[in-house]
Formats: C-alpha cells, sequence, structure tokens
C-alpha cells in the first residue's frame, strides 16, 4: 500500500477538503481484510524485536471526531501485539490534579518505555482542538492571565509541541500521529446506529450530538494543526475512517512500515557470551 499520500508533507498547507474519508484505493473489503491479517502478523514479529532490542520505544496518537472509529482501530490493529508490549491510555477531560500541571505532564507520564509501543487514545492535541473550539475552556484553565490573554497562545502550543516531539524522537521514542477522518455524513449514520441497536447505546452520548453542532470548527482547528505540527520528525497521518476495513489496513501498515525502517533486530550476542550459552548447553545436555 502506498501510505505517503495519506502524510501531510511537512511544511505543505492542507485543506481537509481535498482529502475524501471515504477513500479506499483499488482495495475491496474481503481483500483488504486478508491483507489485514498479513499486515498484523509482520507487527507481530517487528513488535518482538522492539521489545528484545530495548533501544526504541514507539508512541501513536490517535485524533478523531466521535465515532471516527479510534477504539476500534486501536482493538483490531493491536490484536497482533504482545500485551506485555503495549501499552493504551485514554485521555478525557482533564482531572483536577491533571489541571493543576501544565499541558503535557499527563502524556509525558504515560509515555512509553524502550521496547514498548504506547497508545494514546487522543492526547495533548486536545489542548489546540477541543480548547480551542471553546474558548470558554481555556479560560476556565489555571493559567496566568497574560498566557490566556495572548494571541498567540495556539501559535506557541504548536511551537511548544513540535519542540516536545522533537525531544522525543531524538531520544529514540518515535512518533506517529493518525487522524481519522470520518465524514459528517457517516459520523451521523454511526451514532444513529448507537441509538437504534440496544448494545451500543453504551456507545452514546448526548454530548456527542451538541459537539457535531461545532463540526466546522473542528475542521478548522485540524486543518491549522496539520499545517503546524506535520513535520519532519513526527508527521500527521490523515486516514480515511468512513470504511473501517481500510482505516485498519492503513493503519497498521504506517505503523509496520515505520518499525520496518528502523532496522529492528534481536541483541546480538558477542564471542564470550556465545561461549557461555554453549557451556550452558552442555551442563543442560549432561543431565
Ligand atoms: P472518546 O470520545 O475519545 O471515544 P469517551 O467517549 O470514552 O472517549 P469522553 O468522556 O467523551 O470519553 O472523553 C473524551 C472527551 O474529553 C472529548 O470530548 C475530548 O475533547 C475531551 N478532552 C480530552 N482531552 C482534553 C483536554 N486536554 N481538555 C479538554 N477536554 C479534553
Ligand atoms: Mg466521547
Amino acid at each position: 500500500m502506498d501510505i505517503d499520500h495519506l502524510i501531510v508533507k511537512p511544511g505543505s498547507r492542507i485543506s481537509l477538503s481535498n482529502f475524501d474519508p471515504g477513500y479506499v484505493g483499488s482495495y475491496e473489503k474481503q481483500h483488504a481484510k486478508e491483507l489485514l491479517k498479513t499486515s498484523l502478523k509482520q507487527l507481530t514479529l517487528d513488535q518482538d524485536k522492539l521489545y528484545a532490542q530495548n533501544t526504541y520505544a514507539l508512541l501513536i496518537l490517535f485524533q478523531a471526531m466521535d465515532a471516527a472509529g479510534k477504539d476500534s482501530t486501536i482493538k483490531h490493529v493491536m490484536s497482533g501485539v504482545n500485551p506485555q508490549g503495549c501499552q493504551v491510555y485514554s485521555f478525557k477531560s482533564p482531572s483536577a490534579e491533571e489541571r493543576d500541571h501544565d499541558y503535557l505532564w499527563r502524556s509525558m507520564k504515560a509515555l512509553p518505555e524502550r521496547g514498548m509501543i504506547g497508545i494514546h487514545n487522543r492526547s495533548y492535541y486536545e489542548e489546540v482542538l477541543v480548547v480551542r473550539v471553546h474558548p470558554e475552556m481555556l479560560a476556565s484553565q489555571q493559567l496566568p492571565e497574560p498566557i490566556k490573554q495572548d494571541p498567540y497562545i495556539w501559535q506557541r502550543r504548536f511551537e511548544e509541541i513540535n519542540n516536545f516531539e522533537h525531544y522525543l524522537v531524538n531520544n529514540g521514542i518515535i512518533v506517529l500521529k493518525f487522524f481519522l477522518y470520518v465524514s459528517k455524513d457517516e459520523q451521523r449514520q454511526r451514532f444513529l446506529d448507537r441509538i437504534n441497536e440496544p448494545e451500543k447505546n453504551w456507545k452514546f452520548s448526548t454530548h456527542d450530538v451538541k459537539e457535531r453542532s461545532f463540526w466546522d470548527n473542528y475542521m478548522n482547528a485540524y486543518e491549522d494543526v496539520f499545517n503546524h505540527t506535520s513535520t519532519t520528525w513526527a508527521p500527521w497521518y490523515i486516514i480515511p475512517a468512513d470504511h473501517k476495513w481500510y482505516t485498519r489496513l492503513a493503519v497498521s501498515r504506517v505503523i509496520s512500515q515505520t518499525l520496518e525502517s528502523l532496522n529492528l533486530h534481536y541483541p546480538v550476542v558477542d564471542e564470550e557470551r556465545r561461549r557461555e550459552l554453549l557451556e550452558d548447553k552442555k551442563l543442560l545436555d549432561a543431565e
């Protein structure tokens, strides 16, 4: 799969209207499901090496509108991964303790250790998305007044985020950022399904319908995020999300191609260690 066209080219200015949430390329559902299985097997092998090598970590961020499929993508794509090598965190509206800290604090606490894949379901990008769409949220943050009033606050946060991600990558923590791009129509359909199907009722929240009325504001905020924070060290991927089977395949391919590009390998055993292993083997053989 060509994943290049999913990347927001660093330095470019994109408009979401040029991306199609319903895009599936030349794939069809059944074939894509087979390809996903193969891709997940590859991911399992790569993750095993990531863990054994204990040098790199992979931080994967998911951002999206409600019902775009973050949860189910995480569930499917990580189904082949050893649970010991993977941690998932979901970031909700900040708690009182979290609000008492700087906005990166809770994400820093949840960063993956070397060898691990850390998945963040929502992230510090909420601080330049939902907080921007709802100015009253910024107003209620415990920040000094001049900082809240700064007309360049979003620009500054973009820079802070870029610097933070650069720092992570320079420390061997690879950062992957996915925006699952669902269309407004498909979101409506998924909300209706959540209302109509009793076993999906729990997923539905009246608040989500209210947020939907801010759709255009969100799209503008997202575009600004992509145009300022897609960097050579941590680019954004815009993943078409109207067809879940395509979303899963695309996300798994990006993850696996990223891991492949790291040339991961199992720790190499030196001559001395090899001799020790052979001594141990002799002892075991002699039993
Ligand atoms: P999701 O909507 O991600 O599937 P959920 O429905 O289980 O998860 P919610 O209670 O909706 O959980 O929590 C997510 C909500 O928290 C979103 O509306 C999101 O915008 C909000 N949120 C996340 N981070 C922040 C933040 N830093 N500041 C304000 N709101 C935030
Ligand atoms: Mg929600």
